[in-house]
């Protein structure tokens, strides 16, 4: 899977990091989503599904690779 982070629409609530804190990090400088790892591996699947369906502003996506 690749994990995708559209900082366009990212408003930096950072609930992300906290569903899934080895994939998103968070750039309080540009107040932003980084992402730690574009390819996580597939154990780590179900924590960036919930960063995904949790992030109020849909920011991020998962495209499968
Ligand atoms: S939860 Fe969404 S809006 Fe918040 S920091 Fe993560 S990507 Fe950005």
């Amino acid at each position: 899977m690749r994990v995708v982070a559209d900082l366009d629409l990212c408003q930096a609530h950072q609930m992300c990091q906290g569903e899934a804190p080895d994939v998103f990090g968070f750039d309080a400088g540009a107040d932003k989503v980084t992402l730690l790892q574009e390819h996580p591996d597939e154990s780590v699947r179900p924590q960036v599904q919930a960063a995904v369906r949790y992030c109020p502003a849909m920011a991020l996506s998962i495209e499968e690779s």
